[in-house]
């Protein structure tokens, strides 16, 4: 009997990325092994003793950890948008047996299946990506790390991902150096260079920290080194959604 720690379950819009805009269910998991500066869901880095769930009938609470074949039958029946479900956290990978009855229970259900991660756990990676619809993994600069470099973990999760079912997003905080970002866009160039990759300014109370000429000018350099590269937007939070 597989079970999951979740954080909480609720219908928004996927704000950003390749499926920007798209209705969707988000599926937090609970827990996380990073501590961003911008974390914008520490909370979701603590399992509580319950979750809610937000669904087109109201809000219910479900005891954690919850069997997978209850959540997946909870979001079957809960949400009418029968087509992204996004498994977010914290960082799901850490819940690898539950997260892989999820992928597949969703997936049986209609469902796309959209992970987000960290990637900074490619083991657990090499045990879903036969089976999950698509990856956006983050590369973390060392700005938002208190300075620590996550590079040989993000190279090693480049390689347990496959070109063409995965995007990576560069998580950019008004502090970070160009230095850094490029730094991260040679790692992708080096290991995975047909991926997409996404410029994405920290958000701070609803502002993005980088802004104008300077993300032009780091898009701009960027594409010196690889072929696909986007500037994105948390466009939910600019919209007050969740
Ligand atoms: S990886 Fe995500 S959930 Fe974890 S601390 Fe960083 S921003 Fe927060």
């Amino acid at each position: 009997m597989a079970v999951a720690y979740l954080s909480e379950v609720f219908s928004s819009i996927q704000g950003e990325g390749m499926d920007a805009g798209t209705r969707a269910v988000f599926l937090r998991f609970a827990g996380c092994n990073l501590a961003c500066s911008y974390c914008d869901t520490p909370a979701a880095g603590t399992r509580l003793d319950a979750f809610p769930v937000q669904d087109d009938a109201g809000r219910t609470e479900i005891g954690n950890p919850v069997e997978c074949s209850e959540l997946i039958d909870i979001v079957a029946r809960g949400f009418e948008c029968r087509g992204l479900a996004v498994l977010t956290g914290g960082e799901p990978l850490l819940q690898i047996s539950a997260l892989s009855h999820v992928i597949n229970g969703l997936k049986e259900k209609g469902f796309r299946t959209y992970l987000e991660t960290n990637g900074t756990l490619p083991e657990a990676m090499r045990e879903v990506r036969a089976i999950v619809d698509f990856v956006s993994m983050d590369i973390k600069l060392p700005a938002g790390q208190k300075g620590r470099d996550l590079g040989r973990e993000h190279r090693r999760f480049l390689e347990a991902i496959e070109e063409g079912r995965g995007a990576v997003k560069i998580v950019i905080p008004g502090e970070a150096s160009e230095g850094e970002v490029l730094a991260a866009v040679r790692l992708v160039a080096d290991v995975r260079p047909a991926l997409p990759v996404f410029l994405q300014p920290v958000f701070r109370r609803a502002k993005p920290e980088v802004v104008g000429e300077r993300l032009l000018h780091l898009q701009r350099a960027a594409l010196t080194l690889l072929r696909d590269v986007r500037i994105s937007v948390q466009m939910h939070k600019i919209l007050g959604m969740r």
